[in-house]
């Protein structure tokens, strides 16, 4: 383990919210420290085209948005690390972040760790992804006009997926390995009465089948009451199994939620229970998971963090009652 090493402000995650809070800091002459994880630009960079991020009217390959978020921050001077959060200390000031490499300390840290889709864990999954496997139909549903595309999970996620999926695909079949569905009555009732969605239930993908040129042509679905394996045709997978958020290293220290996201206690503030840490993008939002509104919150990080580092009398004001927040650049 090297020494301790000092920067103002430590930013974890390299994906849409930690390039952007980046981008602002580092204009605003607050060179932060990215700790990138093992993950270097977060989920986008297991995705193909994306083609809803504004600004790129022809679309663009996640990998290079994240290459060209990067770039943008560095040119203002922003510091990238390939490195790994372990743990924490939020209980003193300047924090401590320990990393697989050394320990930092910081006046302030912005957590951008992101989320990670659940995988079923199938080498061939694996092998695939961006290639027809896919973890986000708003994401990639585009793609797959006139196919036929399976989802796995049985939850409100996979409910949603394979309604929102019917738009493009000519048919879509959601596998699940048990018989009652786990999501809500009306996203279930939803999706029973579409009828471009099948059902099969007590039922796991076991092996996806197809290339990286060609994509995915079939899938080997186990039914797990007979045992019995068999292929079925499909030129999509999406799965949708839940998302984790990347907040192992904070439980303990920051407030988490029952699923572990983080906690943002003051409305219209990306600042946490502690003061002068900051957190954005998924680890804090389980509903709209875009690169658009993780940038748009990263932003919002940047600049609570930069007037909390200015000001730190704005603490004070974060402490009133809700409502009164709104004043705060008064
Ligand atoms: P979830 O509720 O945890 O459901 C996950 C589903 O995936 C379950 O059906 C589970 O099966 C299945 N699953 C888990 N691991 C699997 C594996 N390895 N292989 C195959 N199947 C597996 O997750 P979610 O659907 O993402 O929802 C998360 C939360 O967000 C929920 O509270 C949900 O209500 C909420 N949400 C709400 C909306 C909405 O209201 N619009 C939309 C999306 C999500 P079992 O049932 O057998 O455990």
């Amino acid at each position: 383990m090297e020494r301790t090493s000092e920067f103002k402000i430590v930013v974890i995650g390299s994906g849409p919210a930690g390039c952007t809070a980046a981008i602002y800091l580092s204009r605003a002459n607050l060179i932060p420290l990215v700790l990138e994880g093992m993950q270097p630009g977060g989920q986008l960079t297991i995705t193909t085209d994306v083609e809803n991020y504004p600004g790129f009217p022809e679309g663009i390959l996640g990998p290079k948005l994240m290459d060209l978020m990067r770039q943008q921050a560095e040119r203002f001077g922003a510091i990238f690390r390939m490195e790994q959060v372990e743990n924490v200390d939020f209980s003193k000031h300047p924090f401590e972040i320990t990393t697989d490499q050394r320990v930092y300390v910081a006046d302030a840290v912005i957590i951008a760790a992101g989320a990670s889709a659940m995988t079923i864990g199938l080498p061939t999954e694996k092998a695939l992804q961006g290639f027809g496997v896919s973890y986000c139909a708003t994401c990639d549903g585009f793609f797959f006009k006139n196919k036929e595309i399976v989802v796995v999970g049985g939850g409100d996620s996979a409910m949603e997926e394979a309604t929102f999926l019917t738009k493009f695909a000519s048919k879509v079949t959601v596998i699940h390995r048990r018989e009652e569905l786990r999501a809500s009555k009306i996203m279930q009732d939803r999706a029973r009465n579409n009828p471009k969605i099948e059902f099969v239930f007590n039922s796991a993908v076991e092996e996806v089948i197809g290339t990286k040129e060609g994509g995915v042509t079939a899938l080997k679905v186990k039914n797990l009451v007979s045992g019995e394996v068999a292929e079925m045709a499909a030129q999509g997978l999406f799965v949708a199994i839940g998302h984790t958020p990347n907040t192992k290293a904070y439980a303990g220290q920051l407030d988490l939620d029952p699923r572990g996201y983080v906690m943002l206690p003051h409305r219209h503030s990306t600042i946490t229970n502690i003061e002068g840490v900051f957190a954005c993008g998924d680890v804090v939002d389980h509903i709209y998971r875009q690169a658009i509104t993780a940038a748009g919150s990263g932003c919002q990080a940047a600049l609570d963090c930069e007037r909390w580092l200015t000001h730190e009398r704005i603490t004070e004001r974060w402490g009133l009652a809700k409502g009164e927040e709104e004043n705060v650049d008064e």
